[in-house]
């Protein structure tokens, strides 16, 4: 099966540029190509079409709007905190990103499989009968992902990171984790600092 964080590796294709900006890895067809391969273990039953995966410019479309659900669905999971600010003020509603979301899904419906060697145990697998367009293939499994994510128990512990300027959502390994990862927290003890410092100035010089 396609791995869960599928979809959150997807959502954060969209992420800070380094700059105080946003970037998108998916911006242009080649992108969205190196992304498929990258992750082409992660695809499960559709690993093979991953690896040989070429984008055109209807593939990439059809996946930024798979992404665009999910993060609309990402912004709805993590209520009441912050959802990302990449994106927050132009999001479609949540029944638009479900609308969405299930479309693509049935663009290319699995089907459980059984194999039962004579000498060995039975093994489930999935498969996609016909034979949908590779793109309509990738797009379904990411949509799939996305299902499993937002049904299952992840979604509780998904956030936005909350530090200056990263726009990335992420899964809380442990309770106490507020960061995407530690150098969002060291930076925003660093913003922290300044603004505690600048109030203190502020106040002397009242
Ligand atoms: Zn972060």
């Amino acid at each position: 099966m396609s791995g869960d964080h599928l979809a959150l590796d997807l959502a954060v294709t969209i992420r800070h540029d380094g700059h105080g900006g946003v970037a998108d890895d998916l911006a242009e067809a080649a992108g969205l190509t190196r992304w498929v391969r990258a992750h082409s273990a992660a695809f499960g039953e559709d690993a093979a079409v991953a690896a040989e995966f070429t984008a055109d410019e209807a593939a990439r479309t059809a996946v930024a709007e798979v992404r665009t659900a999910v993060r609309a669905l990402f912004a709805r999971a993590v209520l009441p905190g912050p959802p990302s600010s990449a994106d927050a003020g132009r999001l479609p509603s949540a029944r638009q990103a479900l609308d969405r979301l299930n479309a693509a899904s049935a663009l290319a419906p699995v089907a459980p499989r059984l194999d039962w060697p004579d000498d060995g145990a039975p093994v489930a697998s999935h498969t996609v009968p016909g034979s949908p367009a590779p793109a309509d293939r990738l797009g379904a499994a990411l949509a799939r992902s996305a299902v499993a994510f937002l049904a299952g128990p992840d979604r509780e512990l998904l956030r936005a990171c909350p530090a200056p300027r990263c726009v990335r959502y992420f899964v809380k390994e442990h309770a106490r984790q507020e960061w995407c990862k530690p150098s969002c927290g060291n930076r925003a003890r660093v913003a922290r600092h300044h603004a505690r410092r600048r109030e203190e100035r502020a106040g002397s010089d009242g």
